[in-house]
């Protein structure tokens, strides 16, 4: 892949947090013919619309970081959305993909939620499958299992390289900062700031601040995406996280550093924790030889900047 940079590539979903770095990480690396598509210029939910684009560009790799994604209230709102956006997407690239016989690999990325709500922690690979999801996101999550499925019953039965890759909690530029809909950072980031300039006494910050969390920055994962295209050829799919764990406390206390933030925290307790503890077990990739180089307070620094720069003054 890497000794192949003039190769057509496919980036679907490079507006979003994920596409956009693997697009600003695939550019700086000298990759000259990378293909884009707005929503406006072509439907990836509409299978005659992407089987066309594929015969009529015919490129030669794809990576798929197009999906319908939210937070924990937008997948318990609309359920049929994620489930039937996220399944058409994966299967109209992935089928389009093999048929047009141009494309030599394909990357598929999913999410941490693919795994079952109990699993052991840190969360290997092994664990997809055996147990019960977490009932909020279980849309999404079956939407991205049928994701690593398919590259892999694509490849037994075709020979065609796809693989997939599952991020753990991403944060970065071009995050969604909703107040109430984000993850966690860009939520206290927006709250941070907000407090800062209105001169508030306190700021509050949900549950207990006692769960786990790890953190992985998109530039790593976009990093990520061009190590294992260019070194991984396997069925198994390939957890993609930092080892960065904090407790949303330290978060919280990070955050409010990084912004500048001079008065307390009050913690919310009515709000849930969600589960105590996600953490994904990277050991596969690490002994592929890939490691993550952002860390959390300098990643943290960046995004707070981007926030500034292109939401608040929007
Ligand atoms: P999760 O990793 O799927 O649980 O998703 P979140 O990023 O939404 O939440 C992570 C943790 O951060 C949970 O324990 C939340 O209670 C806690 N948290 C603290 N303040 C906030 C906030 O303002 N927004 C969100 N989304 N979570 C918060």
């Amino acid at each position: 892949f890497l000794s192949d940079k003039s190769g057509k590539i496919f980036v679907a979903g490079h507006l979003g947090l994920v596409g956009s770095a693997v697009h600003r990480r695939l550019a700086s690396l000298g990759f000259t013919d990378i293909v884009v598509k707005s929503r406006a210029e072509l439907d990836l939910t509409r299978q005659a619309a992407v089987e066309e684009f594929f015969s009529s560009e015919r490129p030669r790799y794809v990576i798929v970081a197009a999906a319908k994604v939210g937070g924990i209230h937008a997948n318990s709102t609309y359920p049929a959305d994620f489930i039937a956006c996220n399944l058409q997407i994966q299967t109209n690239i992935i089928d389009a993909a093999l048929k047009c016989g141009s494309v030599k690999k394909l990357l598929f990325l999913g999410s941490s939620c693919i795994y079952p709500k109990m699993a052991p922690q840190p969360i290997p690979e092994e664990a997809l499958l055996t147990g019960p999801l977490e009932p909020t996101n279980e849309w999404y999550a079956v939407a991205k299992i049928a994701g690593i499925k398919m590259c892999q019953a694509y490849r037994l039965q075709h020979g065609f390289d796809a693989i997939s890759a599952m991020p753990t909690n991403l944060y970065g530029p071009r995050d969604n900062f909703h107040p109430e809909n984000s993850h966690v950072l860009p939520a206290l980031i927006r709250r941070f700031h907000e407090a800062k300039v209105n001169g508030a006494k306190e700021v509050v910050v949900w549950g207990t601040g006692s769960p786990l969390r790890e953190f992985l920055h998109v530039d790593d994962l976009a990093d990520a995406c061009v190590f294992l295209m260019d070194s991984y050829s396997g069925l198994e799919h390939v957890n993609v996280g930092s080892g960065i764990e904090v407790t949303i406390k330290e978060l919280a206390e990070l955050v409010k550093e990084v912004v500048g933030f001079q008065g307390e925290l009050v913690w919310d307790k009515t709000k849930p924790d969600g589960t105590p503890r996600k953490l994904m077990d990277s050991s596969r990739l690490a002994s592929m030889g890939w490691t993550p180089k952002v860390p959390l307070r300098d990643g943290l620094v960046e995004t707070y900047k981007w926030y500034v720069e292109n939401v608040v003054k929007q």
